[in-house]
């Protein structure tokens, strides 16, 4: 099976009950990106990324368009096996894994389809068909974020996120301490995310003043060499996110001890592809870590729901998904939601949703 055509939408998704603070930013709306792969047998395959802004990562929503637009006229003809297509992927451009990881997420829904067996099953297996996931609480006042928390222990959520950063540190601990009173004694597991916005300083002081809380602290500051140097000083777990921008650096925290897991997103990776490895290698060293993307509708939902499937339950921290956040769905019927604090694996080949495609309108540009 080789691809024979490459669509290329835009997609508007304004934030419910925005706006969403994270410790650099405010986000109100965001502009999706979904790529329609059409193989030479008929099939067509859905894949999606999401930048949440211009400075959340190195990424944003014109740059998927380009990067895609750069890649796409070189991808007819090409097997869509995700190895050579990966190959082909890095041979018509360098970097942009958040473009290619649409492309790569298209393919394997295509692929899915092709062999007649969900995403989850093509990438090893699932292990579960009610993933867990998890809610982040974005930069709040302490009492609203305290009665979030409630909300969500009453929900059945087994994790919360509080995103931090932004302010004075001294309103994150009051934060961290109201919501720890929230959910202290439930059995669900807290991480506090800086969303790389804390000093090294503020970081520090914050592990210290909260010792008999037992979160752990996601990528606090902005560069692995903060992360090395406040490593050594803190009782906190340390879980990387936003630094991990491939397999490489995945590795190298992995293998020198650098941090206890991971906040991990597809998109940033390069698709479910390196994902697979990147589960595979947190597994070797017994990491956990979550299946998120940074946002994104049904699409990059159900492919971080498929990935999340195949984690060993006791390592995976939970599928984020921006659902909550979103009206409505691409798919009206088999959308993805969450209930109960779970994801229900969707059903079917492949991704196991349909999109409607009138949502998205013309294709922007088309190979
Ligand atoms: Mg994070």
């Amino acid at each position: 099976m080789r691809i024979a055509e490459t669509h290329i939408y835009r997609h508007g998704l304004p934030v419910r009950n925005g706006p969403y603070r994270i410790g650099h930013s405010e986000i109100r709306t965001l502009s999706t990106t979904l790529v329609k792969l059409v193989a030479d047998n008929g099939l067509v395959g859905w894949g999606e990324t999401c930048p949440l802004g211009p400075t959340y990562a190195e990424s944003h929503a014109a740059g998927a368009v380009a990067a895609l637009s750069e890649m796409a006229p070189g991808l007819n003809g090409a097997e869509v096996l995700p190895v050579p297509l990966h190959r082909r992927l890095d041979g018509l451009l360098n970097g942009h894994t958040y473009a290619k990881a649409a492309i790569d997420i298209a393919a394997h829904d295509l692929l899915g389809k092709h062999l007649g067996i969900s995403v989850s099953d093509l990438l090893g297996g699932a292990v579960t068909d009610h993933v867990p996931s998890y809610y982040a609480i974005s930069v709040g006042a302490p009492d609203e974020s305290a009665r979030i928390a409630a909300e969500k222990r009453a929900e059945g959520c087994q994790r919360l996120q509080i995103k931090v950063g932004g302010r004075p540190v001294e309103e994150d601990i009051e934060t961290i301490r109201k919501v720890w009173e929230a959910i202290r004694g439930s059995g669900m597991r807290l991480a506090v995310d800086g969303n790389r916005a804390l000093t090294t300083r503020d970081a520090l002081r914050l592990s210290r003043e909260c010792p008999d809380i037992p979160f752990v602290l996601e990528q606090p500051c902005n560069t692995i060499e903060d992360l090395r140097k406040i490593r050594p000083q803190i009782s906190h777990g340390i879980y990387m996110d936003e630094n991990a921008t491939s397999l490489d650096t995945a590795i190298t925290a992995v293998g020198t001890g650098l941090v206890d897991g991971f906040g991990m997103k597809i998109t940033r990776i390069g698709g479910l592809h390196p994902m697979r490895a990147f589960r595979d290698l947190c597994a070797a060293r017994n990491l956990p870590h979550t299946c998120d993307d940074a946002w994104g509708g049904d699409i990059l939902a159900a492919a971080c729901t498929h990935i999340g499937a195949t984690v060993a339950p006791e390592l995976l921290e939970g599928v984020w998904i921006a659902a909550p956040y979103i009206e409505g769905h691409y798919d009206p019927e088999k959308g993805i939601r969450i209930e109960g604090g779970h994801i229900k694996r969707p059903q079917g080949h492949g991704l196991g949703i349909v999109p409607d495609e009138s949502l998205f309108g013309d294709p922007v540009a088309s190979f």
